[in-house]
């Protein structure tokens, strides 16, 4: 089975006929078989809630998997989260994947929140357990009445209704795993529990990306296990949050993006070609499929999706 899949993704590589990924240049035939996702914030309070709109209605008509939005562990957006959700369910225009979090919250909350979501038509729900609330201190303590790890809250929503389940893994470790043994671990304990589908934290370095793969492969993880991939704009908040999350950024990240901090235009232009070039180099070793942190910025998700040949369908995108 697994060298099956190993062979399944080198034969990938060497059927495309594309150069190595450090040979890829932009005169590389366009992929025909890209398949992207989107995640969004949920909208703003107020007027600004307008603009989650049309960052929406820009990127659905690439005919993405599904969208996801985004859920705040500390609670502030969760209602947000949820009617933006049942609203874009009601469009018909896009699958919808719902983030849902634990930490903090008792299982009665939780369920309740998974029962509304597929009340309002909602079948697929991205579950984590999310990172203690701003200002808490010490490790992670789960809640005494709630789900503690993701892998809880997979098996809890699972027993509730018949949803598709997507959960997260770190190609570079999570900031509390051991090891890369203890990730995949992890990983193993939330498939286990029902998931079937896991994307990743963002990441730079793609060769560590692969080796991840690799290693869950020869793990006996069979699931897709989607890139996330964040395209960056303001590098000074990427690098700071990166740290946080366990992402490691290469020195040639600091190199493109020096001098340009008060240059928001051609960083913008950067962080296309960046993010384009990874994916590039990603689908050239066997990747064809990407989830994009769109950080509600379309424009830029857009640019890099029609250099990857995703290009929009003519369907009707008003959702609000
Ligand atoms: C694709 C993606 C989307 C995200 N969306 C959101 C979002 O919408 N809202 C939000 O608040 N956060 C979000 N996050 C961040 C996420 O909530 C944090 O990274 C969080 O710290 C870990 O969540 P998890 O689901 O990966 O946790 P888990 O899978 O539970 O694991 C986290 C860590 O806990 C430890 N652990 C796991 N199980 C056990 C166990 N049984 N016993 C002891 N230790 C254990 C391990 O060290 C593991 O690395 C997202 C992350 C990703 C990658």
């Amino acid at each position: 089975m697994i060298q099956d899949l190993l062979h399944r993704s080198l034969r990938n590589v060497t059927s495309r006929g594309l150069p190595p990924p450090d040979q890829m240049s932009i005169a590389s035939p366009l992929p025909q078989d890209v398949n992207v996702s989107f995640e969004f914030f949920p909208p703003a309070l107020g007027s600004g809630a307008g603009h989650f709109w049309a960052s929406v209605e820009r990127l659905i008509p690439l005919a993405p998997k599904f969208v996801s939005i985004t859920y705040g562990a500390g609670g502030t957006s969760q209602d947000r989260t949820l009617d933006a959700a049942a609203s874009l369910l009601r469009s018909k225009l896009t699958d919808v994947a719902m983030h849902l979090t634990c930490a903090g919250a008792s299982k009665s909350h939780v369920d309740d929140t998974a029962l509304r979501f597929a009340d309002a038509g909602g079948k697929h729900i991205l579950a984590l357990r999310g990172d203690p609330p701003k200002g808490s201190q010490g490790p992670y303590q789960p809640h005494s009445e709630g789900y503690a790890y993701a892998a809880d809250l997979v098996a809890g929503l699972k027993k509730l209704g018949d949803f598709d389940i997507t959960v997260a893994t770190y190609p570079e470790g999570h900031p509390e795993s051991n090891s890369i043994e203890d990730e995949i671990d992890t990983l193993k304990r939330k498939i286990d529990a029902g998931a079937s589908q896991a994307i990743t934290q963002f990441f730079f370095d793609t060769d560590a990306f692969m080796r991840f793969l690799e290693r869950a492969r020869k793990a006996g993880i069979a699931i897709p296990i989607v890139p996330g991939i964040l395209p960056v704009t303001d590098f000074k908040r990427t690098r700071s949050f990166a740290i946080k999350c366990g992402t490691s950024v290469p020195k040639w990240m600091d190199d493109l993006f020096e001098g340009l901090e008060d240059d928001e235009t051609s960083r913008r232009l950067v962080a296309t070609s960046v993010a384009s070039e990874q994916c590039r180099s990603l689908y050239a070793q066997g990747i064809e499929t990407f989830h994009f942190y769109t950080l509600n910025q379309a424009d830029l998700c857009f640019a890099i999706c029609h250099m990857l040949g995703v290009r929009p369908d003519n369907n009707p995108t008003k959702v609000s």
